[in-house]
């Protein structure tokens, strides 16, 4: 299979248009062949009605689930239509949240889902919520970590939108830790990003936290 590197520059128009090739049917019977194995080796009777096609749908999921790589390009055009216009946008606060997301973790494969809160200072551009939620989607529907999550949401709104700040909260469930009984507890993962006015105005800050507590 071919690998996937991730671009360190942020480019979000090369990243929408990315599709990851498709994966052949024999690629694909392959995929399921060693699921099969992994799975019979690891104590599943694939030979009952139930699980026979297991391998097939498991294979398909992990496809589907990380759709991430193959772009979107319903986004393309997000950013140039919602332009708000004028001057008097200077130094509004946009909170949008709780976004729910689901992603794999690349240290395990396993999954980790949360909600994630974004708020920005907008200045002539504007996102509207279903898009937000698809650039979280574009992220996350991968194999990931949080915090880069949080930083590519937060660089590509910087780059599209040219805000002048933007808060990036991601709080989620991480299963690699609470399945394995790492930790008697599992606390939930917090991160947080800030970029532009965030990074200097706890005032900002403030009221961001202020905004995602309520709409918790
Ligand atoms: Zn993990």
């Amino acid at each position: 299979m071919s690998s996937y590197r991730e671009p360190d520059d942020g480019g979000l128009a090369r990243e929408l248009r990315r599709s990851r090739p498709r994966i052949s049917d024999e690629k694909r019977r392959k995929l399921e062949e060693y699921a099969a194995e992994i799975f019979t080796l690891l104590g599943l009777d694939l030979n009952t009605e139930a699980t026979h096609e297991t391998p097939h749908r498991f294979i398909q999921a992990l496809i589907d689930i990380t759709c991430g790589y193959e772009g979107d390009p319903k986004l393309i055009k997000a950013f140039n239509t919602e332009c708000r216009g004028g001057s008097d946008c200077r130094l509004s606060q946009v909170i949008e949240g709780p976004i729910n997301f689901f992603s794999l973790c690349e240290h395990h494969a396993l999954p980790f889902f949360g909600q994630a809160y974004v708020g920005y200072i907008a200045h002539e551009h504007i996102i509207g919520i279903s898009k937000l939620a698809r650039l979280i989607h574009l992220f996350s529907r991968r194999f990931a970590v949080q915090e880069r999550i949080g930083q590519r949401l937060a660089d590509s709104l910087v780059a599209e939108l040219q805000p002048h700040g933007v808060a990036v909260y991601l709080v989620a469930r991480h299963l690699c830790i609470e399945m394995r009984g790492v930790r008697e507890t599992a606390p939930l993962t917090r991160t947080t990003c800030w970029r532009g006015n965030y990074e200097d105005d706890p005032e900002l800050r403030a009221d961001f936290w202020r905004a995602c507590r309520l709409k918790k």
